[in-house]
């Protein structure tokens, strides 16, 4: 039948859309899952998009993890410097 193949094609489409991020839209919204993961939520959860594009993309993946040393790395320098003084969260 092709309508039904017709229907098929759409929803292949849609649900490509709806599930597969292209590498610009990972981009965009690689600084929003740095910070669920600095503020300790579970990415997977928030940005299931951006995670699954990041499993599946090795550019994206790297540039990912290379932002997130860098936001580690301030993380623990600031932690360095206050670490013997008036710390309290
Ligand atoms: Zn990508």
């Amino acid at each position: 039948m092709a309508f039904n193949q017709l229907l098929a094609m759409v929803e292949a489409i849609f649900s490509a859309h709806e599930e597969e991020l292209d590498c610009e839209g990972c981009d965009q919204e690689m600084p929003h899952l740095v910070e669920i993961i600095e503020a300790g939520e579970d990415p997977t959860l928030l940005l299931p998009a951006v995670q699954e594009h990041l499993n599946h993309c090795r550019d994206c993946r790297e540039e990912f993890e290379a932002l997130l040393v860098i936001v580690r790395a301030e993380d623990q320098g600031v932690l360095n410097q206050n670490g013997n003084g008036t710390g309290g969260s």
